[in-house]
């Protein structure tokens, strides 16, 4: 039976591309796997693939009854519909470990890295498996999204000289810049609507019994998005429907911080939480992962 390797719901390019370079290693370890994705990819990703030639992934709609490897995540809020029906046979992953369970032993690898890419590196080099050029581009990629080109705090230096290594595979000469291109791609949001953008990049979490949700929009200059923020605002307002609250990060990748929107009948919680003034400009927040979601945990505990 073919092995499914998937990411996380609202696909970003390292879920995207971690499930393709695994189904790569298995391939050449002897396991029938196929890559998936979850749902349709966002424009950075479509760009990613496109740039380095390599074929966009069937999307899986349901994985009751299939087997699975899981990238990128291990939270069923945020896996694909049925996989606390699925058979989980693998687990690659760099978030705190989530609530997802097996039936049987499962090879799992989860590393407080900045992206699952760099943790699959890792594998490729333990297995003695060289990456093709294609898939070391689209790993490079999704490492330097992960880590915004290196600015993020989840960036470690495993990051940096796994960066190195897969450039030289890809032929990439100018890490730097082909961040920033792919950057320029993202933050080009002109004609996405209102509820695409909120839903983009956007993660469920339950928190001591409270159900939150945090989407973050990582973007080179905020203008554009500031201009729609109303209708930004209107789209979580529908999305805070039975959750506690829903946060949306505004995240300036060039000033290097965030602009918080909160919904929620918790009043002024983001101040609370996060101890930002009326503007709600949290300078140097980056990461939802590392900067946020430990902090609503603290909060709500
Ligand atoms: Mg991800
Ligand atoms: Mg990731
Ligand atoms: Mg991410």
């Amino acid at each position: 039976m073919v092995i499914y390797a998937v990411g996380h719901k609202s696909p970003d390019s390292d879920a995207v591309c971690a499930a393709i370079a695994v189904a790569e290693l298995k391939r050449q370890l002897g396991v029938e796997c196929e890559a998936r994705i979850s749902e349709e990819l966002n424009t950075e990703t479509k760009f990613v693939l496109e740039k380095f030639g390599v074929a966009v992934p069937e999307i899986l709609k349901s994985a009751k009854d299939e087997k699975i490897i899981l990238v990128d995540h291990t939270e069923l809020s945020q896996a694909v519909d049925g996989m606390d029906e699925a058979d989980i046979v693998g687990i690659v992953d760099h978030h705190n470990l989530g609530d997802v369970s097996t039936d049987s032993p499962v090879d799992i690898l989860v590393r407080p890295l900045g992206s699952t890419c760099t943790i699959l590196k890792g594998l490729f080099d333990f297995f003695k498996k060289e990456i093709p050029e294609d898939i070391a581009g689209i790993m490079l990629c999704a490492l330097l999204s992960d880590t915004v080109i290196f600015r993020s705090p989840t960036t470690t230096d495993v990051d940096r000289w796994v960066a190195d290594e897969l450039a030289e595979i890809a032929g990439v000469e100018d890490v730097e810049a082909l961040g920033v291109e792919m950057f320029k791609v993202r933050s080009d949001i002109k004609g996405i609507s209102a509820k695409r953008l909120v839903t983009r990049n956007y993660k469920n979490y339950e928190m001591n019994g409270k159900k939150i949700g945090i989407g973050q929009l990582e973007l080179a200059g905020l203008d554009e998005a500031l201009k729609m923020k109303d209708k930004l605002l209107k789209e979580a307002v529908k999305l805070k429907k039975g959750r506690y609250a829903v946060f949306l990060m505004l995240t300036d990748v060039l000033k290097q911080g965030t602009e918080l929107i909160c919904i929620s009948g918790d009043k002024h919680l983001e101040r609370k939480v996060f101890g930002c003034g009326e503007d709600c400009w949290v300078g140097g927040m980056m990461s939802r992962k590392k900067q946020v979601v430990p902090k609503l945990e603290e909060f709500f505990e």
